[in-house]
């Protein structure tokens, strides 16, 4: 394959600086343009969440890279959720019964800037900020760029055009719009959105709670959570009806009746939230999506990538992890083709078709999976039942380590199980597990082996 032709990214966020770092490294000329400014070096917030969960799927995509020396050097690990009860008792429930499974909290600012460092490295690629992709014209494979500084425009033709520019998607917009191909698109908003608030450092720099947590404060139709920093400080997420609920955004609107709220709810939250009221009168709403859409790609020449192909609302933790894992996808077919003797277009067309047979199924489950566990997460992880389930689960995972899996740990600590084979047995898992605890066939006097066969068979009876 001719390496010489120009690539252009969209996007120099999460998916599009690890894209351009993994091209660029092969020898691919690549321009990666960011409508934001540099968030190296300007007083920016990287944009959505300011900590994420970071997992198994991501880790292999960095590690393949070779970025993860650098990357763990920001994680803080989180074994499992801190449950805190309305009555501030908390109760610890582990994400896998292996002892050595674990999410990390990273920052989502000084991960993309990693990954930019990383690719500036290379010569054969730049990074053009402030440099807005108002549209792409398909059938030309010319992108036009606006920088509201310079109020300059520009038009750039590329042979590959990838856009990784996030839920708003200006090349899926395009895609949309000029009706070259049929294309498919949805978006579903969940009522809820959230807004992100915050837990000091303590006056050592420690943590004021646990830190090797990831902390839930479920209350039903609506949550509280909170995720580690490296600097002592937790991001604080609540997640709310936007309206129509006796407490919702619309409905919170003075700092009494915010204070009310969270005395009520997360009386041990406020305690060390001195500057809630400030918090929430200031920073901004955000609204939760899941986009779908079909194909990704068009004629061999343009490919949606992470979000821009398909948001996934954040209750898995694997939104980021997804849009890495594509990126791993791709590479698989890139290295498949890129030395076949056949010309570049044709190379890209098979890549581009390979890839979406695979993905597009995944990315579809993920975005389903997600939106199943804001429900779980909200309404069941302090319910009794959820908790039985929960006790017998990490049970089985630790007596058979090799066998037993929970859906949490394929979805998440089961890099090589495709998201849509983690929902379709996971999910019949959860239901298999649910009906014999209910019908009382098992529960915690229930020995392991007996306890792994009635699942299994009623997993398998689902499953038919
Ligand atoms: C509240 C919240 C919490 C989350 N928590 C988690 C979590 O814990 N774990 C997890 O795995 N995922 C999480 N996610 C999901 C995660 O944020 C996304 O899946 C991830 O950011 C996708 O990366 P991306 O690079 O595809 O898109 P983005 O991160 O959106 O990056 C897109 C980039 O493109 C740029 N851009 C946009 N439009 C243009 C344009 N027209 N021209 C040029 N550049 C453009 C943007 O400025 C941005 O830099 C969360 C999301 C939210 C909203």
């Amino acid at each position: 394959m001719d390496k010489k032709q120009k690539i252009l990214i969209i996007g120099a966020g999460l998916s599009g600086s690890l894209l351009a770092l993994r091209l660029a490294k092969k020898g691919y000329l690549i321009d990666l343009r960011e409508s934001r400014k540099d968030l190296r070096i300007t007083n920016i917030s990287a944009g959505k969440s300011i900590n994420l969960a970071f997992s198994d799927r991501g880790i292999k995509a960095l590690a393949l890279a070779g970025i993860m020396d650098q990357v763990m050097k920001i994680c803080i690990p989180m074994k499992g959720r801190l449950i805190h009860n309305l009555d501030s008792s908390v109760f610890f429930s582990p994400y896998s019964g292996r002892g050595d499974k674990h999410i990390n909290s990273i920052s989502r600012g000084d991960l993309n800037a990693i990954l930019m460092n990383e690719a500036e490295k290379l010569p054969n690629l730049t990074i053009t900020f402030e440099s807005e992709c108002k549209k792409v014209n398909l059938k030309k494979n010319t992108a036009h760029f606006y920088n509201a500084k310079t109020e300059i425009t520009e038009k750039v033709k590329a042979a590959i055009i990838f856009g990784a520019d996030g839920a708003g998607s200006a090349l899926r917009k395009s895609m949309f719009l000029q009706r070259e191909i049929l294309f498919s698109f949805s978006q579903q908003w969940l009522k809820h959105g959230y807004k992100e608030l915050s837990f000091p450092a303590a006056n050592n720099g420690g943590f004021l709670t646990e830190k090797n947590a990831l902390h839930i404060w479920p209350r039903g139709t609506y949550m509280l959570i909170a995720l580690p920093n490296i600097d002592g400080t937790f991001t604080v997420t609540l997640f709310l009806p936007h309206s129509d609920a006796k407490y919702s955004f619309e409905t919170l609107n003075t700092s009494d009746k915010v204070l009310q709220f969270f005395k009520e709810q997360f009386p041990d939250a406020l305690e060390i939230m001195p500057n809630l009221v400030e918090e929430f009168n200031t920073n901004p709403v955000g609204a939760l999506g899941t986009i779908k859409c079909s194909p990704y790609s068009y004629k061999g020449k343009t490919l949606l990538i992470g979000d821009a192909a398909h948001a996934v609302v954040p209750f898995y933790g694997q939104g980021m992890n997804a849009s890495f894992e594509d990126v791993t996808v791709l590479f698989k077919y890139i290295d498949k083709y890129e030395n076949k003797a056949l010309n570049n277009a044709e190379i890209w067309s098979k890549i581009f078709y390979e890839y979406e047979k695979e993905r597009k199924k995944d990315a579809d489950a993920i975005g389903d999976l997600a939106v199943e566990n804001y429900f779980e997460m909200r309404d069941h992880v302090a319910n009794d039942l959820f908790k039985k389930k929960r006790a017998l689960e990490m049970k089985l995972e630790d007596a058979y380590p090799d066998r037993y899996f929970s859906k949490y740990s394929r979805v998440t600590f089961n890099d090589s199980m495709p998201y849509s084979v983690a929902k379709k047995i996971g999910n019949a898992q959860d239901k298999a597990f649910l009906n014999l605890i209910e019908d009382d066939v098992i529960n915690e006097n229930t020995s392991v082996k007996e306890l792994f066969d009635k699942v299994k068979q009623k997993t398998d009876e689902i499953i038919a």
